[in-house]
């Protein structure tokens, strides 16, 4: 199993090596072994810096997991998970450890009540070490206060989120009510804070990594199933939901100022979407697809009257997969070439240290953001 899941890393090193990468990478370690993790991270802030690579391949820091026992699964259809009473003295450390080097480090926290005791020790580590500057940031936080916002916002710190309510919203409101539901997560109230916000997905098995369904759920407030969980003043306008993607993300790899919007001195990345994401009805966002992607200046992938401009395309591995037969995530009906938009690129992907998938009941162990 281990030597199977290093060689996934294996690929990646490979096609970054022979500029292969179709995609930029800022990768944050996980840590893999329960009460082992404050060793792990010893031994890696040793070996790798933050920012360590190159624009392509970087290394960002520590986390979605930085210790086993502040994780919550986001399973609605089970109650709220307790985090044990070990989880301050596991975190506390840890966080000591990631501020004395500068590590960037990101948590995964569902509920507020989660997110409660881990301010509760960032602000202990912050009166010794100070945060200031580091771009750490919450991950998911559907459920967070008012209060703990303000808190994270005191420490310098960022909100990633994902569109996992997209899939679950129906569960939620079941086990929470309507009212709860209207808020999961305040997006809004967050930009309206300042808080430094960007916008993923969770996949690949949380939700799917398609981004086009995060823009309609964030434009909409809409489960993929069709229900309406969010009032207008915690929904986006298209603009305001690009940005999240694009812009508001870049600050999540500390590459703000450099990735997420076109213009000149920024990365050359940009994509060609298959309608007009700002005119086209709300329902057809989440049918978008790119026709065209441009990576540093370099198509990576072409289609429709791009097609020429396409880099031949390997192999579909593992041969099984749907992609092979299906040619993709979804087919939707492509719009004509003058309804299309381009967007840039910046929403970070991110990358497990090692053994994807060995904490059972933990859901995000592996995706892309
Ligand atoms: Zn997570």
């Amino acid at each position: 199993m281990r030597r199977g899941r290093s060689y996934h890393y294996q690929i990646i090193d490979e096609l970054h090596k022979n500029g292969e990468l179709t995609l930029r990478i800022a990768y944050n370690l996980f840590t893999q072994k329960p009460k082992d993790e404050l060793a792990d991270l010893s031994r890696w802030t040793g070996r790798v810096k933050p920012g360590q690579g190159d624009d392509y391949y970087r290394h960002n820091g520590a986390g979605e997991n930085l210790v086993f026992s502040a994780a919550d699964f986001e399973d609605f259809l089970e109650p709220r998970p307790e985090l044990p009473v070990s989880m301050e003295q596991d975190l506390k450390p840890v966080v000591t450890l990631l501020a004395l080097n500068r590590w960037p480090f990101r948590l995964h926290a569902t509920y507020d009540e989660s997110i409660t005791r881990a301010l509760n020790i960032y602000e202990e580590v912050n009166r010794e070490v100070p945060l200031k500057g580091l771009h750490w940031f919450i991950d998911h936080a559907e459920t967070i206060s008012k209060r703990n916002m303000e808190r994270v916002k005191a420490l310098g710190g960022g909100i990633a989120v994902q569109h996992r309510m997209a899939f679950q919203g129906e569960y939620f409101r079941d086990r929470y009510g309507e009212a709860a539901l209207k808020r999961t997560p305040p997006i809004a109230e967050m930009l309206g804070m300042g808080l430094p916000v960007g916008g993923g997905t969770d996949a690949t098995r949380v939700a799917s990594y398609n981004p086009f369904i995060s823009l309609y759920w964030l434009v909409t407030g809409k489960t993929v199933g069709g229900l309406s969980m969010y009032p207008e003043r915690n929904r986006l306008d298209r603009m305001d939901a690009l940005r999240l993607w694009t812009v508001g993300s870049s600050w999540f790899s500390s590459e703000d100022g450099k990735k997420g919007a076109i213009v000149p001195g920024q990365l050359a990345d940009l994509a060609v979407l298959s309608s007009d994401y700002f005119s086209i009805p709300e329902k057809e966002i989440k049918g978008l697809e790119s026709v065209l992607t441009v990576v540093g200046g370099k198509a990576v992938y072409a289609a429709e009257e791009f097609a020429e401009l396409s880099p031949p395309v390997p192999p579909v591995l593992p041969d099984w997969s749907p992609v092979a037969a299906y040619g993709g995530y979804a087919k939707p009906a492509l719009a004509p070439a003058s309804a299309r938009s381009s967007v840039a690129l910046a929403h970070n992907h991110k990358h497990v240290s090692a053994d994807c998938g060995v904490a059972g009941g933990f859901g995000c162990l592996c995706w892309a953001f």
